[in-house]
């Protein structure tokens, strides 16, 4: 197939405003290209080389285009450079340079697509020492076969700037008519590339094999499938209507989407956008490896950061931690993860795409053996407004953002590639952000574990009600302290224990260790939230519900001068709550 058709093709999708007209010009190229070329054709189009996943990109830098450009035309780079400044497309400077060189050649190869397709992956996979003289050779060798036009077009697809807009839909649009019989194929071409992610294996499937095994595509180990997202509401009686009066709420996790293929041994994970993440996170790679209870799985999670001393949920920025190169060992010490397990939907040979979430929810409890860094995502299955709103507080409460509630009828599938209403979250349209520390007098202790063992792993800390004389809790705090503040805590607090909870204490938590209400240290959390477990300014804002801070730091200081009754009081926390109300987008 020469080059040309494709480079033709281009011309006249680029010149067309309508939508149906540049189906129609797609579908005319799709026909005129062999079997053996459609995926690669299909890629080209959309100014790739193989499907995302795959992770090899297309793509040169400018700079080295314009050197390519040079020893292809013979012009100098300061001459192109100069034309790029005036044309603003290298493309089109491309093409004008080589109008004038050709005049000047002798002899000149077809260009195929066979040949552009080999040197721009020859281009994506060279690295090393001399891997950029090889580039800029291979792509100067294009541009001496090509014409004018087809160099345009070569250095538009090299540097990223195609710009076609051919979208995946419009594929499928093009290839149902091409080789699937009409538009109504679409559906199923459609199904096929959610669960492959691969418009290329669509394309060769549906013209080599015909739309019946089209049909018949099953998801696959390796291959990502497209995430299913979810809509939103902003009221448990929205979301329960919707979802037919019952739902299961999950903890709407704050970390990063993983879609885990285990294949044996062998751990892949892939990003919501469908990168391959398996390098950022060997620890989630282990945990899969050893808690997946099946010899082959597609399973989706959570990965959330959590401290390394107290196993409590971070802020979903801990994780940008991972996003490097280098020094993943260093940064999976300092920030490790948990995981929490929302989905199966493969399990040893049975595609689970299909089944209702419930089904799906109960193969992935079976096949997930729990430990504390692995763990299927906290739910209740409810039809009860309230029960859901409790729940919505528990979970922003533990670090989450809100809740996933899904559907549970017959119906509720995986919706690979879709927003639907099968899956509704609920996050918080307000939040109360903190920007001033409060006093806060230590009630209780919970044992640490790991490196924390014979010291506090968190310490639960109350907030004073003058109004009746008593200590309400208001959070958990694990986080701030030094080595040394660990060692000084249980000898400074030695005095202080006694075996039950004090009188003028009031927490529904059971801590492991109470304290007299004596010592009162510094904290600053990052918001106040409502709260079905702490008691301080319990229906204050909302019956049934107390006040907490969530994410609370230690501030290293301890208010040896206050005495128990000069902590923050719970008014001041009610204030605090309100003053800094803010309605946040999203
Ligand atoms: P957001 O920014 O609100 O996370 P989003 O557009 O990234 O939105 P949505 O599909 O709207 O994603 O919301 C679902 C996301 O929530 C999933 O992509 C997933 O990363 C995350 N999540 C956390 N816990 C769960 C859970 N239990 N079930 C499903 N998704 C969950």
């Amino acid at each position: 197939m020469r080059y040309s058709l494709i480079a033709d093709g281009y011309e006249k999708i680029e010149a067309t405003a309508k939508r149906l007209k540049m189906t129609d010009l797609l579908v005319k190229l799709l026909k005129q290209t062999p079997k053996d070329l459609i995926d690669k054709v299909v890629y080209l189009t959309q100014g790739k080389l193989y499907p995302d996943f795959v992770g090899i990109e297309i793509g040169i830098a400018e700079k080295l285009a314009i050197r390519a450009v040079a020893k292809a035309t013979g012009y100098s780079e300061k001459e192109i450079e100069e034309n790029v400044k005036k044309t603003g497309d290298l493309g089109e400077t491309t093409e004008k340079f080589l109008e004038k060189k050709t005049q000047r050649t002798f002899f000149q190869e077809q260009l195929t697509v066979h040949m552009v397709y080999a040197n721009l992956d020859k281009m994506a996979k060279a690295e090393g020492p001399g891997s950029i003289e090889l580039k800029i050779s291979l792509l100067a060798g294009l541009l001496a076969n090509a014409t004018p036009k087809e160099g345009k077009y070569v250095i538009r697809t090299i540097t990223g700037s195609l710009r076609l807009g051919i979208a995946d839909m419009t594929v499928l649009d093009a290839l149902a008519v091409a080789f699937g019989g009409g538009k109504d194929a679409r559906k199923y071409l459609e199904r096929a590339y959610n669960i492959s992610s691969d418009l290329g294996r669509v394309a060769k499937t549906v013209l080599e094999q015909g739309l019946e095994t089209v049909k018949k595509f099953e998801v696959s180990l390796g291959e990502p499938i497209r995430p299913m997202q979810a809509e939103r509401l902003s009221s448990p009686i929205e979301i329960l209507e919707k979802l037919g009066g019952k739902c299961i709420a999950e903890f709407k996790y704050d970390g990063e989407r993983i879609q885990a293929h285990k294949k044996g041994d062998q751990v892949t994970l892939f990003s919501r956008r469908l990168e391959n993440i398996t390098d950022q996170y060997p620890d989630s790679c282990e945990l899969l490896k050893n808690h997946v209870r099946a010899e082959n799985a597609i399973v989706e999670a959570e990965c959330v950061a959590v401290d390394p001393d107290t196993g409590e949920m971070r802020p979903f920025q801990e994780l940008m931690h991972r996003r490097r190169k280098y020094g993943i060992k260093e940064a999976m010490e300092e920030y490790p993860i948990s995981l929490f397990m929302f989905d199966a939907l493969y399990i040893d040979g049975k595609d689970l795409t299909l089944e209702p979430y419930p089904i799906r929810r109960r193969n992935l409890e079976k096949i997930i053996e729990q430990s504390d860094h692995i763990k299927v995502a906290d739910y209740i299955v409810t039809d009860n407004l309230d029960e859901l709103e409790r729940f919505f507080e528990k979970a922003v409460e533990s670090g989450c953002e809100g809740l996933v509630c899904k559907s549970v009828a017959k119906d509720a599938v995986y919706q690979a590639g879709a927003r639907g209403w099968l899956w509704i979250k609920y996050k918080r349209d307000y939040k109360s952000e903190m920007t001033d520390t409060v006093d806060l007098v230590v009630v209780g202790a919970f044992h640490g574990r790991g490196k924390r063992a014979g010291t506090y792993g968190a310490l639960l800390l109350a907030a004073y009600n003058p109004k009746i004389d008593m200590f309400e809790t208001v959070t958990k705090c694990g986080t701030g302290f030094t080595d040394e503040d660990l060692k000084k805590l249980p000898k400074m607090m030695k005095k202080h224990q006694i075996p039950h909870r004090h009188p003028r204490v009031n927490s529904t938590l059971k801590a492991d260790i109470w304290f007299e209400p004596k010592v009162v240290i510094e904290t600053l959390g990052a918001e106040i939230t409502l709260s079905p477990i702490h008691v301080c300014a319990m229906n204050a804002i909302r019956k049934g519900s107390g006040l907490a801070i969530r994410f609370p730091r230690f501030t290293g200081n301890y208010r040896l001068d206050k005495s128990a009754e000069d902590t923050t009081s719970v008014k001041e926390i009610i204030e605090m709550y309100k003053n800094r109300l803010k309605k946040v987008a999203g």
